[in-house]
């Protein structure tokens, strides 16, 4: 995936910026199989007893659906940018649903301010939705909710989850070290809204069981969103850390692995120095040094930093005599406008031009252009070569090839070429043969997902009401 079009109207000292860049952003195949070796490794040891830095997380969930599941059920899917209420039928027909949902902003302000607050307006958007699609209750009833609380979260139970540390830039002060469900349950109460939360699910885990609930040869499930993650099911006899329990060694428990805080103690992973300070002005510096490098929330931040930088540090004083201070301002830029960039037919780069101009109050030049294009492809092939170690990283530990992968996420769904690229990662990092044709499928094929934080959470709620009536944990 080599760039379009040539350098060649390239003055030679921006040429030179170009060149370190590459140097600072590329991730060459021997890199991309150590980063893996080393995952793998990290992925056992979260598993232990005295653990790792990536959490791997047991999360209760305990076997796929077969596609019989039948019920109606409520989620709420909790994300890093929207708020949904889904109400989701799993019908008779196998493997089919209905769904109805609402969608609402989550206020950015909400974000960093009070836990109360959060947790009154997730409140009123359950409230609304049962307004708007459900007549009168029988008195007493109580609906159970799948609430997909997409942080990382220790379980005990299904019906509970004590938030380890808030990511995706939220910061909200009381939440962390704490059990969500009270706290929502409470807020719920005191609206007289007759719901009461019977499973906190992932995402990964949602996509996961979503997925697998149409394709069962999907055997992980990710997100590559504002956020990234993954899930996948390990057998409970290779979890020391539950051998306390005396569950039996083949029973199945599907693991949210967190691995967006993979490398937090930064002994792999080749940051740059714009990385770095992502890190540092960071709410929570030194967590999630993966996630930092890759999840859309960060991917227009560090474009904007390497901007900044080219345009003060460097020689070629890049929008030279402009005034850049809208492009100073953090997190201007998210990851729609590195998608638009790389989306512009190189031959004029009009789009990329446009959204300087009409954006950011800066006029570019030709050379700017190609400049500003090279940094995009090469921000986007990183987070997707990096992704892939992930995701080798588990069908390794597992020997899960052949199999599928669903996954899901704003990146994943719009980034441009993410999905090649993150194939042609896997390709190198996993040896296999070149394909013979085109429709050849690779023994790890990364798919769009089923909708993991709605239907997912309904077929959680399903399977676990299942385990309810049967006795089971
Ligand atoms: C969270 C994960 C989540 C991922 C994708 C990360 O920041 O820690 O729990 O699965 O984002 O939404
Ligand atoms: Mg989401």
């Amino acid at each position: 995936f080599s760039r379009e079009g040539s350098l060649a109207d390239v003055p030679k000292d921006l040429l030179g910026e170009i060149k370190k860049l590459e140097q600072h952003l590329s991730i060459d195949t021997k890199k991309l199989k150590e980063i893996t070796n080393h995952f793998v490794a990290e992925l056992e040891k979260g598993l232990t007893v005295e653990g790792g830095s990536i959490p791997m997380n047991p999360t209760w969930v305990m076997e796929y659906p077969d596609g019989y599941e039948t019920g109606t059920y409520l989620a709420l899917d909790m994300g890093g940018t929207n708020l949904r209420v889904c109400e989701i039928t799993l019908t008779d027909t196998k493997s089919e649903f209905d769904i109805i949902q609402s969608k609402y902003r989550m206020p950015e302000e909400l974000k960093t301010g009070e836990s109360e607050e959060l947790w009154d307006y997730i409140a009123d958007c359950l409230q609304q939705f049962l307004d708007t699609h459900h007549g009168d209750l029988a008195p007493g009833t109580m609906i159970p909710l799948g609430f997909t609380f997409s942080y990382p979260a220790t379980q005990n139970y299904i019906d509970e989850g004590t938030l380890q540390r808030w990511t995706k830039g939220f910061d909200i002060d009381g939440v962390e070290g704490h059990n969500i469900v009270p706290m929502l349950e409470s807020a719920l109460k005191a609206k007289d809204v007759p719901i009461r939360v019977s499973a906190v699910i992932n995402d990964t885990t949602g996509t996961l069981i979503a997925s697998a609930y149409t394709d069962p040869t999907v055997k992980i499930g990710c997100i590559f969103g504002t956020g990234c993650n993954a899930a996948y099911m390990e057998n409970c006899g290779s979890i020391p850390k539950l051998a306390h329990l005396n569950l039996p060694a083949d029973c199945p428990m599907a693991i949210n692995c967190e691995w967006g805080a993979f490398d937090n103690e930064h002994v792999i992973l080749p940051r740059t120095p714009y990385d770095i300070i992502i890190d540092k002005d960071s709410p929570r510096p030194g967590q999630q040094a993966f996630e930092k490098m890759i999840a859309g929330l960060y991917l227009g931040e560090i474009f904007r930093l390497i901007m900044v930088d080219l345009h003060d540090n460097k020689d070629i004083h890049i929008f030279e005599g402009q005034d850049i201070k809208k492009l100073r301002k953090a997190y201007t830029l998210d990851a729609s406008f590195l998608s638009a960039i790389e989306d512009d037919p190189f031959e004029n780069l009009q789009e990329t031009a446009d959204l300087f101009s009409d954006k950011l109050g800066i006029a570019t030049t030709r050379p700017e252009l190609e400049l500003i294009r090279r940094a995009a492809e090469l921000i986007g092939t990183r987070a997707a070569r990096l992704s892939a170690c992930g995701v080798a990283a588990i069908c390794k530990k597992k020997n899960f090839q052949p199999c599928h992968v669903g996954a899901d996420g704003s990146v994943f769904n719009k980034y441009p070429h993410f999905k090649a690229r993150g194939a042609q990662a896997l390709r190198e990092i996993l040896d296999w043969p070149v394909k013979k044709n085109a429709k050849e499928e690779d023994p790890v094929e990364i798919l769009a997902a089923e909708d993991g934080s709605g239907v997912g959470a309904a077929l959680i709620a399903a399977l676990t009401l299942k385990r309810v009536q049967a006795g089971n944990v």
